[in-house]
């Protein structure tokens, strides 16, 4: 456990008056306590705690080593034993995740914590967690590079008349073997008219010449997510696919060019979003242009035309435009960014010049 990542969270509570925190979403009790399990994590300022059943105690007790591991009995309420917690300290005002907490929970919680105030605390310690130390940034470094291999792996089995599901298959069986414990989020594998699914799942179409191939994926080391995309051709491209191609990588290489500390993160979609309508593509251009990357897949900072996120060093952002056209397809190239004192390092390696296989 990483001890000043409490210190500073305690910090910020008593700034906002907030006497305990009952943590329940799992990244944020992970990044507090170092628990990998299901349960519940309540700090104070006089002891911590993590309340869970006995599939977790034992992985509890090696994992969060400066907490008191209190388990539960079947039927019993976690939240009438963080309750009991509370009271013995004669706390009054107890923040609990408002944006993860679903509204079944709250009830539970609303029923158990009588005459406590509870106070909704929206991403405390996902606003700790935007900013990455460096063991953080080497974990995300070490999933990008299984990633990148795996990309190189890939690429000798992308040919005509194998499907989409089957490679999938093949990409996150690599992965697992190169040390990602699991798939950072669902596979994305793509190829002919469906490239134009920004998020099409793979399905058991089989791969032609000419098509555009999408693959995005990302693996997961030591709990921290790698997220990258490639979109390549198989064989020739057409004058229409290597024009948009050619806007997207100039969208994103402008886009990365402009990332150092201080930078408005809707201006930073604002680079590529201009140049690819300069294009003519960009009604073709419908999300945001990157998202923050760590313990989940999609975090803070938003690179997006409406954030009001402003960039930091440590901070490890996608760069990921992309151009889709109905019944034609799609291209996106999406790179992984974190963001140093005087501008940025580039985490992804893989090749960006289209690749024709
Ligand atoms: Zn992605
Ligand atoms: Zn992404």
């Amino acid at each position: 456990m990483n001890k000043s990542r409490l210190k500073n969270l305690m910090g910020v509570l008593s700034k906002k008056n907030i006497d305990g925190l009952i943590i329940s979403k799992p990244e944020n009790q992970y990044y507090i306590s170092g628990f990998s399990g299901e349960g519940l994590t309540i700090v104070t300022d006089y002891q911590n705690y993590i309340i869970t059943d006995s599939r977790y105690t034992e992985q509890a007790k090696n994992e969060a080593l400066d907490f008191e591991i209190i388990e539960t009995t079947i039927g019993t309420s976690p939240f009438l034993i963080g309750f009991q917690i509370i009271k013995q300290f004669n706390l009054e005002n107890i923040g609990f995740e408002n944006n993860f907490i679903t509204v079944k929970k709250y009830d539970e919680l609303k029923e158990n914590f009588k005459k406590i105030n509870l106070v909704k605390t929206d991403r405390i310690i996902e606003g700790l967690r935007v900013k990455k130390d460096s063991k953080e940034i080497d974990y995300i470094k070490s999933a990008q590079e299984i990633t990148d291999k795996a990309f190189t792996h890939i690429l000798e089995f992308i040919k005509p008349g194998v499907n989409e599901l089957e490679l999938a298959a093949e990409l996150e069986f690599f992965m697992k073997k190169n040390g990602s414990v699991a798939t950072a989020f669902e596979t994305i594998f793509v190829s002919g008219s469906r490239t134009s699914f920004p998020h099409g799942v793979p399905s058991k179409r089989t791969l032609q010449l000419g098509d555009l191939v999408t693959i995005d994926f990302g693996a997961r080391f030591s709990s921290y997510c790698s997220d990258m995309t490639r979109t390549v051709v198989i064989g020739k491209p057409s004058d229409k696919q290597l024009s948009i191609y050619n806007t997207v990588l100039q969208a994103q290489t402008k886009a990365i060019e402009y990332i150092k500390p201080g930078r408005n993160c809707k201006d930073v979609d604002g680079v590529a979003r201009k140049l690819i309508q300069e294009h003519g593509f960009g009604k073709y251009f419908g999300h945001g242009l990157g998202h923050g990357v760590g313990l989940e897949i999609h975090e803070e900072p938003r690179l997006s035309p409406k954030s009001k996120d402003v960039l930091l060093p440590g901070m490890v952002v996608t760069v990921e435009p992309g151009i889709y056209i109905e019944n034609f397809g799609g291209v996106r190239i999406e790179d992984m960014i974190v963001v140093t004192e005087n501008g940025y390092k580039n985490l992804t390696n893989s090749e960006k010049q289209l690749i024709c296989v």
